[in-house]
């Protein structure tokens, strides 16, 4: 895929085992400098068609006779190919997103990777269960569960951490015997199509993996989720987003699961290591620039540290590495909260863009920013903003940390901050979000189950939460 600097390259489809790059072209832009890097191909409705046949088809072409033991050596040939290209996969991810190069070669690849290498070893090893039954003559009847693909697999992915997100979901689904269809953000194509050159060449059978480029309301998102040949839909992205698919998925009863927005809440206690939560805070709100769906947006601090808090958070915001935001239209988002964040409240680091003077200056950068001084209600405190925007303010009482805490339509993942190891345990359970946190920020274990509660998702994954979402369990009754 790799093209000589200053020439745009063409992205590829890849459907039945053939990249190809028909359709309408719409063009790829690297966010750290605005320039045009690539001709994406938009798949119309035919070609999105044609990726769902090819996976249906390839449900009864050799891949049916997979065992689990074969599909994890396959899962672990693709591990394997995605680390023998692994500096490719860095500057791609990096071109298309703008992160920071050792973020992409610290998290996005090796999780790109570790997905893989996961779920390879987490089917092989799964059991089936059992019950024995007793029967009115004595002799019982034995039950046993089949755990059976379900077919073909949507997978819709969003531009923040593209090959993590992605292979999150393409891995379980084809470590359970299923076919994927994926779709990547329009934004962010490039580290798809290596992912299907690693897959090509791990030998997988044509059709077992299909990737469709494009973009996704009224386009090829919409048509490959509204697609009758589809059995079920795995999603990552905005939860207005979520709501589209669900209606378009609720005209054939397709089973979704949905990992959505947030607007994730930081709690910091006085008798924190508070060194330690600014440090952490820093990394939860300004990681990949705010653009994690488990990135921290609000802090509540309890108002005897909040004045030292508040000033060594700003302090340190000044001194983040960080990347630019993924579009010129996600910028102008950003910056829309932050003008009406500057004219109702006070900003106590960066809320700009930064200047470079260098060709940078065309990208799409705004400066790690802490507020301070927004009324609940105000849009930059309720709604998700998806950059590097936190704002922070009092509390007096634990349980007024819990109500703001949980105030709100979402519910993925929090943080506390707190010395008490009976406060830890006493608070994190009580908040609303899939996901808790304390004295730490984004430390996975991919064996734990991951998604968020009201607004932000459905269902969850990671280990064996995956496996039970991407397979259809089947009971055998044997009387005996
Ligand atoms: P998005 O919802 O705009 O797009 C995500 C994907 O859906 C893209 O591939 C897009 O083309 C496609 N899409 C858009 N409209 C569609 C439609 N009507 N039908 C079918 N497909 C459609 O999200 P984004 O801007 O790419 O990503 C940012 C969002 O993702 C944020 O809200 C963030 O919180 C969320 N996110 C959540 C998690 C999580 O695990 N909960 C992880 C990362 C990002």
């Amino acid at each position: 895929m790799s093209s000589p600097a200053g020439q745009v390259r063409r992205v590829r489809h890849y459907t039945a085992g053939r990249f190809h790059a028909e359709g309408d072209v719409f063009p790829l832009v690297a966010p750290v400098d605005g320039r045009t890097v690539g001709l994406v191909p938009e798949a119309d409705a035919a070609t999105v068609d044609a990726a769902v046949r090819s996976a249906r088809a390839a449900l009864s072409g050799p891949w049916a006779a997979y065992s689990p033991a074969d599909r994890s050596r396959a899962l672990h040939r693709i591990a394997d190919g995605i680390e023998a290209r692994f500096e490719e996969f860095v500057t791609a991810e990096c071109s298309d997103t703008g992160k920071p190069r050792e973020l992409a070669a610290a998290v996005d690849i090796p999780r790109g990777v570790a997905n893989f290498r996961a779920y390879a070893d987490l089917s092989a090893s799964r059991g089936e269960r059992s019950w024995h039954t007793g029967t009115p003559d004595g002799r019982g009847a034995l039950n046993y569960t089949v755990h059976k693909p379900l077919g073909v697999v949507a997978v819709v992915a969003p531009w923040n951490l593209p090959l993590l997100l992605l292979t999150w979901k393409v891995a379980p689904a084809l470590a359970t015997g299923n076919t994927v269809v994926a779709k990547p953000s329009e934004l962010t194509p490039s580290t798809a199509e290596l992912l299907a050159e690693v897959i090509d060449a791990a030998g997988l059978p044509a059709g077992v993996f299909n990737l469709v480029h494009g973009h996704g309301a009224d386009a090829a998102g919409a048509w490959l989720t509204a697609h009758p040949g589809v059995d079920a839909i795995a999603f990552t992205g905005e939860s207005r987003t979520g709501s589209a698919i669900m209606r378009a998925a609720a005209d054939h009863l397709t089973p979704v699961s949905f990992e959505l927005g947030g607007k994730n809440a930081g709690l910091v206690f006085a008798d924190a290591d508070l060194e330690r939560a600014v440090e952490g805070t820093l990394r939860s709100a300004f990681t990949n620039s705010g653009q994690v769906c488990l990135c921290t947006e609000r802090v509540y601090v309890e108002r005897p540290v909040f004045a030292e808090f508040a000033a060594a958070l700003a302090e340190g915001a000044g001194s983040v590495t960080y990347g630019p935001m993924v579009s010129a239209e996600h910028r102008d988002k950003v910056a829309g909260y932050l003008a009406r964040a500057a004219a109702d409240g006070t900003v106590l680091a960066g809320g700009d863009a930064p200047v470079f003077g260098d060709d940078r200056d065309g990208g799409f950068w705004v400066r790690p920013t802490v507020l301070a001084g927004l009324p609940e209600d105000h849009p930059a405190v309720r709604e998700e903003i998806f950059g590097p925007v936190v704002h922070l303010a009092p509390f007096d009482t634990e349980e007024e940390a819990l109500a703001l805490a949980n105030a709100g339509p979402y519910g993925l993942a929090a943080t506390v901050w707190t010395g008490d190891l009976s406060r830890a345990h006493r608070v994190a359970p009580r908040l609303d979000v899939g996901i808790a946190w304390v004295n730490t920020w984004n430390l996975r274990d991919l064996r734990t189950p991951f998604g968020g509660v009201k607004a932000s998702g459905i269902g969850r994954e990671g280990g064996h939460h995956s496996l039970d979402f991407f397979s259809e369990p089947m009971n055998v009754c044997v009387k005996i």
